[in-house]
């Protein structure tokens, strides 16, 4: 898939998986447009563009949910952006600085690279604005290892 190595979407695409994510289950496309301040046409576009990579489920009228890759890929997104956070505050960065900060680039930053950070920073669990999970970040490799 395109979104494999964490860098197959832009920053907006990310903001709405992450909002869609921490939000509920299934979200109105109106609601993504408020909390965004954009026209709701253009969360519809986007949306169905998520839709068709297989990251999202669109249901006309009732609103858009997650599939099963796309979950995993939101918990991915939230970790990359929790991870890096972490590596701000923890460099003098107040949590809302560090939040703000990282949203800028995050979707730069490569899967590989987020897990290896996460490993160098000992997979911690709580992260400046929610936890961090670790499923793909090879933290039972590292606790049935060495
Ligand atoms: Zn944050
Ligand atoms: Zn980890």
């Amino acid at each position: 898939m395109e979104t494999d190595d964490g860098l197959g979407l832009s920053p907006r695409k990310v903001e709405y998986l992450k909002y869609i994510y921490e939000t509920g289950v299934t979200v109105k496309t109106s609601r993504i447009a408020d909390r965004f301040g954009v026209d709701p046409s253009t969360v519809t576009k986007t949306v169905d563009e998520l839709a068709r990579s297989g990251l999202l489920i669109h249901e006309p009228y009732h609103g858009v949910r997650f599939s099963e890759s796309g979950r995993e890929y939101a918990e991915f997104l939230l970790k990359r952006h929790r991870i890096l956070s972490l590596v701000f505050t923890r460099s003098g960065l107040s949590g809302d600085e560090a939040c703000r900060e990282v949203s800028r680039f995050e979707s730069l930053v490569s899967r590989s690279a987020v897990d290896r950070i996460c490993r160098a920073m000992g997979h911690p669990s709580l992260g400046v604005c929610g936890e961090i999970t670790h499923g793909t970040c090879g933290l039972d490799h590292d606790r049935h290892g060495s």
